[in-house]
């Protein structure tokens, strides 16, 4: 390609509503340009890059044993209806009517269509297992789309699904997936790695996802050094906490020696408009842990409170998942009010009559600060055990960096990271909503069990460029770079220069090496800095000083020093290099 004839634009300034480098180099190096929030155009140069990704996942995918297909991404909206999933998907689905005022969606996902699909193309166990995939566009309403591709409200997935007799079979089909992904994201240059996941609003019983490692990352990943244990935020565990817990009023702190005296009696101090964990931190001069936060949810539409020590969040991912529950949402002031009996601020255990979980943390928690269930009161030297009816301790809160581990009870880190692709096991959650079923060996009807497995493909590019870059540019892995090689031709008006770079690209089209030739009229200067820019893994520069001296020079954009390498060994060299690369990538 001939730089002088593309719509290659690269730009000096970052755009000033890109938040994260590798959205301001996408835009920079002219790979993407925005129609509106959530939108973008590939332009030429990326539209290389997500080629390149896409057939990476086509290859593995297909050397997993998957098969392509590809469903519509407009779908009747009665399918959502049959798995129960149109009311939680919530605004983030796009909804619309067709001409019969039909109710349509833009597919978010596709385990609806697909289960549907299948549930018509299977009879036989002969014909399993099965695993299809996609690569499609998604459409998703973002409440807040940003970080260019990363989060976008139109977005290119690879989406599979498996289909098996049975749970075992179903997790070898599982495995096959996840080693896919491994594959997948070593060949693109990246260091992905998967973490226990949460299985959210698509359900089901597993799910690893796969996170690039990366500070602008959305996603806490809680990561154990000692023994490899590493878990998405959402839904990481902790071990219980060993030793005594802090406790002790601190009105009266030195009077109490230990947390194994028996504690004081129960004590209502006024705190009149102290409602939250600060304001009591300040009138009661002590630090957080001293108190127990008093959550009132609203779980199912019952009320359920929920324990914490004052210096910790509540995970309403893991508290969902513990109730087995549908909907879990902080109750409503007049909810609270009925249940406790005092406004917003002063719920406390004692005395409640709704179901009461309390963080495993707060097992013998004694002498602590709770709400006392009446308007502008605590209570001081609270003891669960003795004032309380807690219905059952578990493990409730956030994990944050220097909690135990699960597995080994070691330090627990946490990590920053985007998350790239998806594997769940999804059980016959959906095959039972589509009486998706074959007959077994005996001839008896049984309902299939699936997997599905996403990677975000526009995503992970970005992912790419997020992982490597420097203060100059992109730095592409040669697997996903637009071009191996941009070839600078930096005297355009030289016959002698301009036939050399001529029999340059020829060769190395020849061998499918892609080139881009710069042939611009530009100072060498604007040129260079371009080719950092852009970042391909080789540059070549063609001059007239260069030649003189015996050749072309060739460049990593890795390193800072070039090789003067003669003509007519150009091309085979920038082969073996580009071969180079390329195992250095390979699995
Ligand atoms: P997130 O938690 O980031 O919103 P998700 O868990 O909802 O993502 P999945 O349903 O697991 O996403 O979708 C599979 C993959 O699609 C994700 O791993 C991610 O790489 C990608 N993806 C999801 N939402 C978006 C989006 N809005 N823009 C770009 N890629 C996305
Ligand atoms: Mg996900």
């Amino acid at each position: 390609m001939r730089w002088s004839r593309s719509l290659i634009a690269t730009l000096r300034d970052d755009p000033q509503e890109a938040e994260i480098v590798s959205h301001k180099l996408m835009v920079r190096a002219g790979l993407i340009r925005k129609l509106s929030g959530g939108l973008y155009t590939f332009m030429p140069l990326g539209l290389r890059a997500l080629h390149k990704v896409s057939q990476i996942i086509r290859e593995e995918m297909d050397r997993a044993g998957a098969q392509e297909i590809l469903m519509p991404a407009l779908q009747p909206a009665e399918l959502w209806e049959r798995s129960g999933r149109l009311a939680t998907m919530g605004p983030g689905m796009f909804r619309l009517k067709d001409r019969a005022e039909r109710l349509m969606a833009l597919g978010p996902t596709h385990e609806e269509v697909v289960t549907e699909l299948l549930a018509g193309e299977v009879n036989s166990y002969r014909q399993l297992p099965c695993t299809v995939y996609q690569i499609q566009t998604k459409f998703r309403d973002e409440i807040r789309p940003r970080f260019g591709l990363m989060r976008a409200k139109e977005f290119i997935m690879k989406d599979a699904y498996s289909f098996d007799t049975s749970l075992e079979a179903a997790d070898a089909s599982y495995q096959a997936m996840y080693d896919a992904y491994v594959r997948i994201f070593t060949r693109c240059g990246l260091d992905a790695r998967p973490v226990e996941a949460d299985t959210g609003d698509i359900g089901g019983k597993w799910s690893h996802e796969f996170m690039v490692l990366a500070d602008s990352g959305e996603d806490g990943i809680v990561d154990c050094p000692a023994c490899g244990y590493a878990a998405n935020q959402e839904r990481a565990e902790r071990a219980a906490a060993g030793g005594s817990l802090p406790g002790g009023c601190p009105l009266e702190a030195a009077a109490i020696p230990a947390a194994t005296t028996t504690c004081a009696p129960l004590a209502e101090v006024a705190t009149p408009g102290a409602r939250t964990i600060d304001d009591l931190v300040a009138f009661f001069t002590c630090g957080a842990d001293r108190f127990i936060k008093t959550l009132i949810y609203l779980v199912d539409g019952k009320p359920v409170a929920a324990l914490v020590p004052g210096n910790r969040d509540l995970n309403e991912h893991k508290f969902k998942r513990l109730l087995g529950a549908k909907k879990v949402e902080l109750a409503d002031e007049a909810t609270i009010q009925k249940v406790t009996g005092a406004p917003v601020g002063f719920a406390g255990p004692v005395g409640l009559k709704i179901p009461t979980y309390a963080d495993q943390g707060l097992k013998g928690a004694s002498d602590f600060i709770t709400g006392a269930n009446k308007a502008d009161t605590h209570l001081i030297h609270v003891d669960l055990a003795r004032d309380t009816s807690v219905t059952a301790f578990e493990d409730l809160i956030v994990v944050r960096a220097g909690d135990a581990c699960p597995r080994c009870g070691k330090v627990l880190q946490l990590k920053r990271g985007i998350e790239v692709g998806h594997v769940f096991k999804l059980g016959t959650k959906y095959t039972e909503s589509f009486e998706a079923k074959y007959l077994n060996d005996k001839g008896q009807s049984e309902l299939m069990v699936m997997g599905c497995y996403g990677i975000g493909v526009t995503r992970t590019l970005q992912a790419v460029i997020e992982q490597s870059h420097d203060a100059n540019g992109i730095i592409w892995p040669v697997s996903v770079a637009p071009f191996a090689v941009t070839l600078l031709l930096l005297d355009p008006k030289d016959p002698t220069v301009c036939a050399v770079v001529d029999t340059l690209e020829k060769a190395l089209q020849e061998q499918g090496v892609d080139v881009l030739v710069d042939d611009r009229e530009e100072r060498p200067g604007v040129k260079f800095k371009d080719a950092d820019l852009i970042g391909c893994p080789i540059r070549v520069v063609a001059g007239a000083k260069g030649l003189a001296k015996g050749g072309v020079e060739i460049k990593l954009r890795t390193s800072k020093d070039f090789d003067l390498v003669p003509v007519e060994h150009a091309a085979d060299t920038l082969t073996a290099l580009i071969r180079k690369l390329t195992a250095s990538l390979n699995t």
